[in-house]
């Protein structure tokens, strides 16, 4: 299983980070080491003095597919769930600087939180989400908001990589993203069902 994660795919966080749109959707990879395992809090490393929570919509795929057309991307997914694309921001913000790649800053180890709870993509008209640190929301969003929508970034990412059955894409975070500290703690809504519930420590 790996993790597929999309970059700035929402414009008030693209504007957050003083970033543009691109025509691509821009995405990198997170290995599954980067789990954080079920039940279990998120472990402030000492590596990174600002770690951020981005949260961020999660579809699993189905189906192995490779050069997939955005009209059949459909047939690839059927889950919907929430996760949190743990960032080192000081560390990204090096990389960015040297021009390195990102995975010191994106994929060490517990950068991914995903939901237990995965919705039938059926079953849900409209997907709201919703992240609140210490019971504050500091970040909404709706699905309809993403510059590439799933099937547009399923159709992308298959170009380059084949999608394989149980890999997680993780589809953009909305504006508001922040730090977080030992103590805190996090919670996940999609529409008005907490998926998710996480301390820092
Ligand atoms: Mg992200």
């Amino acid at each position: 299983m790996k993790f597929i994660c999309i970059g700035r795919n929402y414009l008030e966080h693209a504007k957050e980070m003083g970033k543009s749109i691109t025509k691509d959707p821009i995405f990198f990879l997170k290995p599954d080491t980067s789990l954080i395992a079920k039940n279990q809090p998120f472990f402030m490393p000492d590596f990174s003095k600002n770690i951020h929570y981005e949260v961020e919509l999660v579809y699993k795929i189905k189906k192995v597919g490779k050069s997939i057309d955005t009209a059949f991307s459909k047939d690839y997914y059927d889950k919907v769930g929430l996760g949190i694309d743990f960032t080192a921001r000081d560390l990204q913000t090096k990389c960015k600087t040297n021009g390195n790649p990102w995975e010191i800053a994106k994929s060490f180890d517990q950068s991914a939180l995903v939901s237990e709870h995965f919705f039938d993509i059926n079953s849900i008209k409209d997907l709201n989400f919703s992240l609140l640190k210490n019971g504050e929301t500091v970040q909404k969003g709706n699905a309809n908001e993403m510059v590439f929508n799933i099937d547009q970034i399923i159709s992308f990412v298959s170009k380059f990589i084949t999608l394989k059955i149980g890999d997680l894409i993780f589809t953009g975070t909305p504006s508001g993203v922040g730090s977080v500290k030992i103590g805190d703690k996090l919670e996940g809504f999609i529409n008005d069902t907490r998926v998710f519930s996480l301390n820092i420590k």
